[in-house]
């Protein structure tokens, strides 16, 4: 991929702004006022000097107060409409791009999500926005309102007296120079500072998100020595950059002292050939001194720069990064469920072995297919394929007879109910969860039924707001045997024509099971049922048990006829099934 260039990466946030770009035409109007009362200020001290102090003209003196009081309130407004729709323009640029990336992240393939860490994708989306707006609210008000400020303070040095405008501009390039070596200093800490406290939040979400560990193996000191040591890290960071800073003040203020001297010394040669006024000179410091304040925004102005750009690529990549493939045509409105795989094989991308050889499967509307095998045989990734979580490698699937790639997903997924080993609940109400998805299409009978039928209805009565309870993050309220239960009412209420059961009772204690193994007999009714388990007797009553192994069918047949067989089957059956039956 080429590397973004700066000016496209600035067109691409423009194009951000176009719709906003009423309010930020008023703000850079807002900035262009603000910088031209900068310059008025001065302006209006020499004729305020010389007006009142030597010649004591009546008029100046009466209307001197109301032209300063007059330029200072143009100059507040212009500063609050600036400020205000700068600001205005930004958040709503933060949440359009927000939204754009939440957008991206629901649509992103699957695959994605195993090579990207969550932690990282979700600071793009809250941290890295916000950098990109702040970059360009920073960049902005230096362009436009420092910028001119300086230019325009500037001007009226040079028309008030020219030589000693170009003398002290002289002296600038010696300020320029102790900005840039502090800015640089600056940068290479705020980079560190950034980095440790990247490592800071690393620790403190691995100690709260694994507390139950920490406790329990007495980590404690081990974790607060590691906290501390990052925090401290950080503190030092940050005294670097305070260090900076504090020394920069006075090594400018004594430049600065140094072009007054210059100055003063030929002010006072010019004045004794009256080429200035005390009223000028009087403005004319004032100039150089508020001209300070820019030109020290303007000239450190590529740090932000460069941290709004950092981010704003990432932003970019994120939004670039292609969706899922939907190119099917084919809307089916409810499959009959006729499911066929037809020398399936796949492989993981940057995997080495294929985790799926040449699957050949036929599964009749209706029937339940069981499929077992050892630990990492490829009964997930199978069941994978089904949804188009992942494309297979070669062969197709087909659906009622059509390739699954001729289907549009949204018609496909429809069509399937999905319940696994890690129940997904959403920390919204226990009926919000049963009817996820299609909340506004049902009504509470409708989830009622769908709950009593998965045998969850006892303990939801049982639940301080029965239906109305709010479950918590991912259901931490419920126990595992109440999370797959909902899970299996989310799948009734869906009542798809094909059913995934993936491991679904493998964490449950047997009472739970008990209840569960109830559930699933009416879950199963009248759907074409793949059932990935290792101890239920859903299996052994499956229409075909298939048998993985390594990613290859091994054997197939009815519960008998596999026994009979005595391969992997009768040996899983005998080892596993039967200890943990008896
Ligand atoms: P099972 O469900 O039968 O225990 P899986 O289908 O989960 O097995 O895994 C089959 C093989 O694919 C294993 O070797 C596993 O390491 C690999 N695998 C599973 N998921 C991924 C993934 N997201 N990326 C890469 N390899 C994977
Ligand atoms: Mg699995």
């Amino acid at each position: 991929m080429q590397p973004i260039t700066s000016t496209q990466l600035y067109l691409r946030l423009l194009r951000f702004v176009k719709p906003y770009r009423g309010v930020f035409a008023l703000a850079v109007l807002g900035m262009m006022v603000v910088a031209a009362t900068e310059a008025a200020l001065p302006a209006v001290l020499k004729p305020l000097l010389d007006g009142t102090f030597v010649d004591k003209d009546e008029r100046i003196m009466k209307w001197m107060p109301i032209v300063i009081v007059a330029i200072v309130v143009v100059r507040g407004l212009a500063e609050f409409v600036a400020q205000y729709a700068i600001n205005w323009v930004g958040s709503r640029v933060v949440m359009d791009l927000r939204g754009a990336m939440f957008e991206k992240l629901l649509q992103l393939p699957t695959p994605y999500y195993d090579n990207y860490p969550a932690g990282n994708l979700i600071s793009k989306v809250t941290f890295d926005v916000t950098q990109v707006t702040n970059a360009a609210t920073n960049v902005l008000t230096a362009i436009f309102k420092d910028g001119l400020s300086a230019i325009c303070l500037i001007a009226w040095m040079l028309w008030l007296n020219w030589k000693l405008t170009l003398l002290s501009l002289a002296l600038t390039p010696a300020i320029v120079l102790v900005v840039k070596v502090v800015s640089t200093r600056l940068r290479r800490s705020s980079r560190d500072v950034q980095r440790s406290m990247g490592e800071v939040t690393q620790v403190l979400q691995e100690a709260i998100e694994g507390h139950k560990v920490v406790k329990l193996f007495g980590g404690q000191r081990y974790e607060a020595e590691r906290f501390r040591e990052e925090a401290n890290r950080v503190r030092r960071y940050l005294m670097k950059q305070a260090t900076a800073a504090a020394v920069s003040v006075p090594i400018v203020q004594l430049i600065v002292a140094v072009a007054l001297a210059f100055i003063v010394s030929l002010a006072t040669v010019q004045s004794s050939a009256d080429e200035i006024t005390v009223g000028g000179f009087a403005s004319f410091v004032t100039a150089m001194l508020m001209l300070n304040a820019p030109l020290k925004r303007v000239t450190s102005i590529n740090e932000p720069l460069q941290r709004g750009l950092a981010a704003a690529e990432s932003i970019f990549e994120l939004v670039d990064e292609p969706g899922e493939t939907d190119t099917g045509a084919v809307a089916i409105p409810r499959a009959s469920g006729a499911l066929a795989f037809e020398h399936v094989s796949f492989t993981y991308p940057q995997a080495e072995r294929a985790a799926l050889h040449d699957i050949d499967l036929d599964i009749r509307p209706g029937q339940t297919i069981a499929l077992v095998g050892p630990s990492g045989s490829g009964k997930t990734t199978l069941a994978n394929l089904v949804p188009r979580f992942y494309h297979p490698s070669a062969g197709r699937i087909t659906l009622d007879g059509h390739d699954l790639e001729d289907l549009k997903l949204e018609s496909l997924r429809a069509n399937i109910a999905l319940v696994s080993q890690d129940v997904v609940l959403f920390n919204d109400t226990v009926a919000a969860n049963i009817a996820y998805g299609s909340m506004k299409k049902v009504s509470e009978a409708e989830i009622v039924a769908a709950a009593k039928a998965a045998h969850a209805l006892d303990f939801i009565e049982g639940m301080p707001e029965r239906l109305q309870t709010l479950v918590g993050e991912n259901g931490v309220k419920l126990s595992g045997g109440q999370r797959q239960r909902l899970a299996i009412a989310r799948a009734l209420l869906r009542n798809a024509p094909i059913l995934i059961l993936d491991e679904a009772t493998s964490a449950l204690d047997s009472e739970s099971e008990r209840h569960i193994q109830a559930a699933l007999e009416t879950l199963i009714q009248g759907r074409t049922t793949i059932v990935i388990a290792h101890r239920l007797s859903t299996v052994e009553r499956a229409d075909r048990i298939v048998v993985l192994d390594q990613g290859r069918i091994l054997e197939s047949g009815t519960h008998r006829e596999l026994l009979a067989t005595g391969g992997l089957y009768a040996r899983l059956y005998r080892t596993q099934f039967h200890i943990i039956e008896a």
